[in-house]
Order: structure tokens, then C-alpha cells, then sequence
């Protein structure tokens, strides 16, 4: 049936006005009444979490056992895995040496069954291998390794893992609605390589690395690099997560010998940030209880691609239940969980057409909500507006928090050379990548939080698809036959 605004009741509209007022004042998230006192508690949890192992409930802090980023003259013949959300990247590639300048890249992409993330370990790890050795069975030549050797990879893995080893971890707990079971506790390492060996597949792992990590190290190539200026990666995708180059001396819990560099990557697993001042809504509520790791990773269900286009449609499902806002039934789509994405948010909220045809063509082809008003219209680009900002802005703070632990974020009182350092934020994931106004916003943030001056010397910049490549350069770089494994 067809609905329009002139349908809906003066006394519907004026409940709208309701909803959409309450929602606006609960994801309100003024700098300094607000995100400042998130800030803080970050920064306190951060230290919590690197004092002792499982020193914060909240952040993992996790140690990556990766104590120097890529020297640039990594070379020979790589492969990675890359294992982070519904689709999964093998890819292989060739190191020549000079910057670790890529010689050639090849890789599939392969989308992971629905039943295989909520089925069980086994047959997860036997599904990625086989598709792994599909793979390598194309390989040239080059790829061959020399008698008595394996072929070498990079495992990005990126999911909370407890890391013992730059080749060896233990998942703590899935997130981004995977639900296998048997994984955790596990070392994800090992088991790779005895479902590559079932495979008979002449492969090993040599490192294993979270997609920041990756990220982290591509970006510290890319950019023509001082020294120290690459400090900080962030997913903004399916899941989110940041790393960061942290010196070893703020680092207690570490107990291996002092890296020569005096420092080492933390994978904080910030999604799991969950202070009690998060601007949390009655919709948020709904879908963490809903979700298949209630109460956990409560930061990244604000702000993650996962989630983002769920909430609005908790947003639209209540105003349709409550205000019969698409008429006298409620939408029957409008129930499916997660049947609105983030990618139909960013094009609702970025219609730039008059009339707002994108956002008309969305709501009837994904919710069946056919020859809606420009009015409704409108309201639908609110709401995405307000959970969008919401979003961005958090993660604006989360990255603002880390440039306040490592003293770049000008408040420190030294003057030495750090106060006018610059330093670059590597970012990926598709929310950062595809969303302008998102991007545009989370950049305002950080502004706005650091003051112009210092937010001048902070450069947050697209990195893309280094996870994949990362954990190569990686594997290249703890190769267990020195810079030259294969011919
Ligand atoms: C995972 C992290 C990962 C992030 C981005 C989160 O759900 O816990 O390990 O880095 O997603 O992919
Ligand atoms: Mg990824």
C-alpha cells in the first residue's frame, strides 16, 4: 500500500517529533562535556590494560610482539591470509628489496558461508585452507619453495587474540558476528597450519598480525617516512580497532628482553571500550541483547559498519510501531535484523538529489516502503545523520585518546621535539573509505578536540588494503630463512 505523509496523524507526527528529539539529545556528544571525560577514561584504561595482563576489562592492549615496523628492503616470495570479516583475502606477493617495492600482487577473494561463522572450528579452518591451496596451486615458478623449505605467510587474523609470539596466539573471543565454536582459547597459528598440513600444503606461518598491524606497517613504508611519524592505524569497517607504536618502558606487563627499538606495537582492541558515560540509546540497548556477544564490544556496536545501519532501522522500527509512520502495518522487512546496511545509510545520508530519490529508491527496494513523502524522506536522512555523527565523532575521541597517551596531542609540558612532530594516523575499512561525511566528521572531531594548532600537525589519512599486504611484509621480515628464501 501506498504511504505518504498525508496519512500519518497530526498526533503521530507530533510523537515523531518525540523519538527523533529524544534520539538527538541521547547521541549528543559535546567535546567538552563529553567526549573529554571519554578521552580520560581511555587513557586511564589504556594504562590499566599495559600495567598488567587483564589489567582493563576494557582494552586488551594486546602485545603484537612486533617491536620495529618494515625496513624497506624486505624481499622474495610471500603469501597472506586475511581473516577478518564475511569475505576473506589470500594474496600473494613478491618483495624486490628497494622500499620492499612489490614486484607483483595477486590475490582472490572469497565470501565465508553464513554457517560457516556460526558453525564449528574445524570446518572453518578446513574451508580457508582449501581455498588457500587452491590458490597456491596457480602460483608460478617463483613461488616454488627450494628443497626443505615451506612456502612463508603472513596471517592476518583480526579478531581479539592473546599473542605469545610474532607467530603464535590464542583467540580470546570472536567478534563481528562470528560465532564458531571450539576457536577460542585456541592458537589460531596452529591451527592453520595443521589444516594446511591436512591439505598437504607445503605452507607455514611466520607471523600473525592483526589488520592494524598490517595497516600500520604498509602505511610506515608508504609514506615518506620520518622517523616516529607513523604512530597510529585504524579499521573503521565491519569491526573497528586501533593500533600504536608504544615505547616498551610504558609498557610493565612486557617481561621479554628490551627490543632494540624501544618500542612495540599495541593492538588495543578498543572496540571493547564500554564506560558507563558511552552515549548509549534504548536502540543500542536492544541490539547488543540481541547480538551474538551481549555486553561485549560495546564502542564498536556504536560505531562500526556492523552495526551503524541497524540501529536506524531500530529507529524507523519503533516510529513505525509507535507512530505508524509507514501506515497502519509495520513494514514486515523492517523486522529483519541487519536488513539495512551501512553502505544504504551513507548513500541515504549523502543523497544530494532534491527530492531525495536515493533515499526513496533505498527505503522501497531494501524495506519495501514504496512512494514515501519528501517529508519522511527527510526525517530518514536525520536519523542516519544523528547515528552517523554519534559514530564518527567516538572514534574521532578514541584516536584523539591515543595521541593523549603518547604525548601528541599538545598538552605535554616539554618542549622538546615531540610538540611539533607530526604524526600520521593510518586508516582503513570500508566505513572510513565509502562515507565522506562520516570521514569529514571524524576529522572535525579531532579538530575540534586538539585545537587547530596541534590538530595541524596530525595527519589522518586513507591506507588502503594494507592488511593483507602488512602481514606479508611481516612474514618477509621474520622469515625463518633470512631475507632470500626462494629463488
Ligand atoms: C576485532 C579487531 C579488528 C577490528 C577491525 C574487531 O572486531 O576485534 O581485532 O582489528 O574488528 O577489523
Ligand atoms: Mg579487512
Amino acid at each position: 500500500p501506498a504511504v505518504t505523509s498525508e496519512v500519518i496523524s497530526r498526533s503521530d507526527w507530533n510523537r515523531v517529533a518525540i523519538v527523533l528529539e529524544e534520539l538527538r539529545r541521547k547521541c549528543d556528544t559535546p567535546a567538552d562535556e563529553l567526549l573529554c571525560v571519554l578521552i580520560d577514561g581511555m587513557v586511564e584504561e589504556m594504562k590499566a590494560g599495559l600495567a598488567v595482563e587483564g589489567g582493563s576489562k576494557d582494552y586488551k592492549m594486546i602485545l603484537t610482539y612486533v617491536d620495529k615496523l618494515p625496513s624497506g628492503k624486505e624481499r622474495g616470495h610471500f603469501y597472506a591470509l586475511d581473516l577478518g570479516g564475511t569475505n576473506f583475502r589470500v594474496l600473494r606477493v613478491h618483495f624486490g628489496g628497494k622500499e620492499s617495492q612489490m614486484k607483483d600482487q595477486e590475490y582472490q577473494e572469497v565470501s565465508i558461508p553464513a554457517e560457516l561463522m556460526l558453525g564449528q572450528h574445524e570446518e572453518l579452518f578446513d574451508f580457508i585452507a582449501g581455498k588457500l591451496a587452491e590458490f597456491v596451486s596457480k602460483e608460478t615458478d617463483a613461488y616454488h619453495p627450494l628443497p626443505g623449505r615451506k612456502r612463508e605467510l603472513g596471517f592476518t587474523f583480526s579478531f581479539p587474540i592473546k599473542q605469545t609470539s610474532i607467530d603464535a596466539g590464542t583467540l580470546i573471543k570472536w567478534t563481528k558476528g562470528f560465532a564458531v565454536e571450539g576457536t577460542a582459547g585456541k592458537d589460531v597459528v596452529q591451527a592453520l597450519n595443521e589444516a594446511m598440513e591436512k591439505r598437504g600444503l607445503d605452507m607455514v606461518v611466520t607471523a600473525l598480525v592483526n589488520d592494524t598491524v598490517g595497516t600500520l606497517a604498509v602505511a610506515s613504508l608508504a609514506t615518506q617516512k620520518q622517523d616516529d611519524e607513523v604512530m597510529i592505524s585504524v579499521i573503521l569497517g565491519t569491526g573497528t580497532n586501533a593500533c600504536y607504536v608504544e615505547s616498551i618502558d610504558a609498557i610493565p606487563k612486557w617481561e621479554g628482553p628490551k627490543p632494540s627499538s624501544g618500542k612495540m606495537i599495541i593492538s588495543m582492541e578498543w572496540g571493547g571500550f564500554s564506560s558507563s558515560f558511552l552515549p548509549r540509546t534504548q536502540y543500542d540497548e536492544a541490539l547488543d541483547a540481541a547480538s551474538v556477544n551481549p555486553g561485549e564490544q560495546i564502542y564498536e556496536k556504536l560505531l562500526s559498519g556492523m552495526y551503524l545501519g541497524d540501529v536506524v532501522r531500530r529507529v524507523l522500527l519503533r516510529l513505525a510501531e509507535e507512530a505508524a509512520l509507514f501506515g497502519p502495518t509495520v513494514p514486515s522487512k523492517l523486522l529483519v535484523p541487519f536488513i539495512l546496511g551501512t553502505p544504504h545509510v551513507s548513500a541515504m545520508h549523502q543523497d544530494e538529489s532534491s527530492d531525495l530519490q536515493v533515499v526513496g529508491k533505498i527505503l522501497g527496494n531494501v524495506l519495501g516502503i514504496d512512494e514515501t513523502s519528501l517529508e519522511l524522506r527527510k526525517l530518514v536522512v536525520d536519523i542516519c545523520s544523528i547515528v552517523a555523527k554519534r559514530a564518527a565523532r567516538l572514534a574521532g575521541a578514541g584516536i584523539v585518546g591515543i595521541l593523549k597517551k603518547i604525548g601528541r596531542d599538545g598538552t605535554k609540558q616539554d618542549s622538546s621535539a615531540t610538540q611539533n612532530k607530526r604524526t600520521v594516523v593510518a586508516m582503513d575499512g570500508g566505513l572510513y573509505e565509502h562515507y565522506p561525511w562520516f570521514r569529514a566528521e571524524l576529522k572535525a572531531a579531532v579538530a575540534e578536540l586538539l585545537g587547530s594548532e596541534v590538530a595541524k600537525n596530525v595527519v589522518i589519512e586513507l591506507s588502503k588494503d594494507g592488511s593483507g599486504i602488512g602481514a606479508a611484509l611481516l612474514a618477509a621480515a621474520h622469515s625463518r630463512y633470512g631475507l632470500f628464501p626462494f629463488k
